[in-house]
């Protein structure tokens, strides 16, 4: 019998360097094409077995929801069906990754959940399998089970690790707003999308070409929130106003985020947003892989 009853995982939050849609499927869902890494900006699960069977989720945050909707609770459910685990698991969530910002914290949590639920229950498993699972829960939970840089294709599901960028400042700024993913997919209109170029973001990153990095940030869903909520196009100005390097919407928005090389312009550039952005952090990208 396995002693460690609780263990605590991190569930880190990841940005894109590149979105790209290339067309709507059949299934509903857009296939994409991003380039996504990590950075240290963590929400932190406790899980603990349970000797009931529940599923019990516990945040103090006012929009996570504690049941069936928590994606974390998605993924112990899964986990439980999948390998007839019988004992419950409780989900403590310290929330640090903003809700509803683009961010995919709500997949980081429920990959922390499967990662840590592997340990807990012994189940063996391995990254790629806990990936595999992960996408039936979400389509960004996959890249979240790895960790690390990867392009993500299909609905985000399907991987090819890349090497991380050469390590930088990020400074992520929220505006009050929270964006739906799915309300800004429907507004996109396929012929009006202007593709990055994600070859170019690719090799900018194989060769640490950080000046190249930063030129070839695009984001194919950034107009289409943009239209939606202009305060995010007033953020990359001060943002590039202050001396980042870079600048682009994350995800379907709406945090933005700026690539910094040197830390006196990373603080300058989150001094000049704390004033009118209620969440601003300096962080880092992380180098590696779970
Ligand atoms: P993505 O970048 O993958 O679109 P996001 O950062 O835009 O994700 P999330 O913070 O993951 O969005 O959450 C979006 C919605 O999902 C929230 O409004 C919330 O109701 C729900 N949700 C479910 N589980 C969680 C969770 N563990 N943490 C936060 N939100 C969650």
């Amino acid at each position: 019998m396995n002693d460690m009853r609780t263990i605590s995982v991190k569930a880190p939050a990841k940005i894109n360097l590149t979105l790209d849609v290339l067309g709507k499927r059949a299934d509903g869902y857009h296939e994409v094409e991003m380039v996504m890494t990590t950075v240290d900006l963590s929400d932190r699960l406790e899980l603990t077995v349970l000797d009931t069977d529940e599923i019990r989720i516990q945040s103090e945050h006012a929009y996570v929801p504690n049941d069936h909707r928590n994606l974390a609770y998605r993924a112990a459910e899964l986990l439980r069906k999948r390998f007839g685990i019988k004992q419950g698991v409780e989900i403590v969530l310290d929330k640090q990754i903003p809700v509803a910002a683009g961010l995919a914290g709500g997949s980081s949590d429920a990959a922390a959940t499967l990662r840590g639920m592997n340990d807990l229950f012994d189940l063996g498993l391995s990254l790629e399998e806990l990936a595999e699972l992960g996408a039936a829960v979400g389509s960004d939970v996959s890249f979240c089970v790895m960790g690390g840089t990867a392009i993500a294709r299909g609905r985000g599901e399907q991987l090819e690790t890349i090497p991380s960028p050469p390590p930088c400042y990020v400074v992520l700024a929220k505006p009050k707003i929270g964006v739906s993913t799915a309300d800004v997919y429907r507004a996109v209109e396929m012929e009006k999308i202007v593709h990055p170029n994600t070859e170019a973001m690719v090799t900018a990153i194989r060769d640490r070409d950080f000046d190249g990095i930063c030129s070839n940030l695009g984001n194919a869903l950034e107009a289409v929130t943009l239209e939606l909520h202009p305060e995010v196009r007033q953020i990359k100005e001060t943002m590039l106003h202050c001396g980042a390097d870079g600048v682009l919407m994350s995800g379907s928005g709406p945090t933005v985020f700026a690539l910094i090389e040197h830390e006196q312009k990373a603080h300058r550039v989150y001094n000049g947003l704390k004033g009118f952005c209620p969440e601003v952090f300096v962080v880092r990208i992380l180098g590696k892989k779970h």
